[in-house]
């Protein structure tokens, strides 16, 4: 029996790799512009640091991390996001000292042991921006911009922008205190996560999906609502610009997000057709984690978007994608007595720029040309005997199927 790809995750075959060369064409293309620079963190980090910087009440630090102990029994971790290692990389290598402001960006692999379903995975690939430095409500609006943008390039339509503020330290423990009394009458009509997030983080109720929770928490206090003055100041100024923008988005005071670190404002980017599993990217403002994690005070904020899902939307909504680019020559070859020659003028050709490639199986040349038509080689060459005697070559235009005879000297010029 064979073994296969572990639960959640999946191969990106050849035949769809162009896909995401293209998305993360357009992403680097697009944060470029805006100015980030990227950022590459390990796969791994130490598990204190997801535990301190998500939230240990949280659903991904609760249940669906990869844990596993070194070789001297230190717990390590699987990144299930990457805002925290790029906080934990900033500090350490003092990059405050660059520069006031700091724009970074990540793009790869996370890791969370999630139930997999459709646009759901174990293994899963996310894009992130962080602009570290400032409290400024234009750059939570960037941010928004900045991935709006990019979903605009790949041409996708059907884009909900929804916004929330889930307040400052200040605010949001008095709003908890005021939710937990209201929940307090109608805990024993929570679901059964319900019951233990509000005890352990009421917040986090606002955002169960479960049909008897979903009318309990229409009646709840609205957080919006019970913002000290400098966070509801912050999120005007945020509604404005984003006004200012011709932005359109709704907001919604039960938006709460599933990390913890996420201080005034929480925004979630939804694309029609993607089913139950419709967000395809979420960010916020992270004003204390940076402290958290050991630095000194200095607000942030940051978005994060996942990849498979973008190009399940893009397939969903019918998006063309490029054309990819075939095999500029395939070398093909009428028997094998000069296969030395042909293998000088396969490296030739490469060293011209051009892609180049051969059947090393030695097939008739009727299959070759088979293979060359498979992989969409634009020009085939085939050596013949009789051609070379003459220092020629025979060139095929795959396209029209019009044949001619070359020079071997003047090959690299008949095909650029
Ligand atoms: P989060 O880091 O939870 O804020 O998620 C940000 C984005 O990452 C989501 O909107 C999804 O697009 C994507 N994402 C999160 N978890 C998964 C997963 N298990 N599988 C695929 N994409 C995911």
């Amino acid at each position: 029996m064979f073994i296969k790809v572990p639960k959640g995750t999946q191969d990106v075959l050849p035949e769809n790799i162009s896909k995401w060369y293209y998305i993360e064409g357009i992403i680097k293309e697009i944060l470029n512009k805006y100015g980030y620079k990227e950022i590459r963190t390990p796969y791994f980090e130490y598990t204190d640091l997801f535990v301190r910087g998500i939230g240990e009440s949280t659903d991904i630090v609760t249940k669906e991390m990869f844990t596993f102990p070194d070789r001297k029994g230190r717990s390590l971790t699987l990144r299930p996001e990457g805002t925290a290692p790029v906080v934990r990389a900033y500090l350490e290598n003092r990059m405050d000292r660059i520069s006031k402001v700091v724009k970074l960006f990540y793009l790869g692999p996370m890791f969370r042991c999630e139930k997999p379903q459709a646009g759901r995975f174990r293994q899963f690939n996310q894009f992130g921006i962080e602009i570290i430095g400032t409290k400024s409500s234009a750059a939570d609006v960037e941010v928004i911009l900045t991935v709006l943008e990019i979903y605009k390039k790949l041409g996708l339509k059907n884009i909900e922008t929804a916004i929330n503020s889930v307040g400052c330290k200040k605010c949001r423990t008095k709003y908890i205190q005021k939710l937990k009394k209201y929940l307090e009458s109608k805990k024993d009509f929570l679901c059964s996560e319900c019951k233990l997030r509000y005890v352990k983080n009421p917040l986090r109720v606002l955002d169960c999906k479960i049909e008897s929770c979903k009318g309990i928490i229409e009646d709840a206090p609205i957080i919006t609502e019970n913002l000290c003055q400098e966070c509801e100041l912050h999120f005007t100024e945020v509604k404005s610009y984003l006004n200012g923008q011709k932005i359109i988005f709704h907001e919604d005071p039960r938006l709460v997000r599933g990390l913890d670190y996420y201080t005034k404002t929480a925004f979630e980017i939804i694309s029609g057709g993607l089913g139950s599993q419709n967000a395809i990217g979420g960010g916020g403002r992270y004003d204390d984690l940076v402290e958290e994690l050991g630095g000194k005070s200095t607000p942030a904020v940051g978005f994060a978007a996942g990849l498979e899902r973008m190009i399940i939307a893009i397939d969903q909504q019918k998006v063309e994608w490029p054309t990819e680019k075939g095999l500029d020559v395939f070398v093909a070859q009428v028997n094998e007595n000069n296969k030395n020659t042909v293998f000088r003028l396969l490296q030739e050709i490469r060293n011209n720029g051009l892609s180049a490639d051969m059947d090393y199986s030695g097939g008739s040349l009727k299959s070759q040309m088979r293979m060359a038509n498979k992989i969409g080689a634009k020009y085939t060459i085939i050596v013949g005997e009789e051609e070379l005697s003459k220092n020629m070559l025979i060139l095929r235009n795959m396209q029209t199927k019009e044949q001619k005879e070359v020079k071997i000297d003047n090959l690299i010029n008949e095909l650029s």
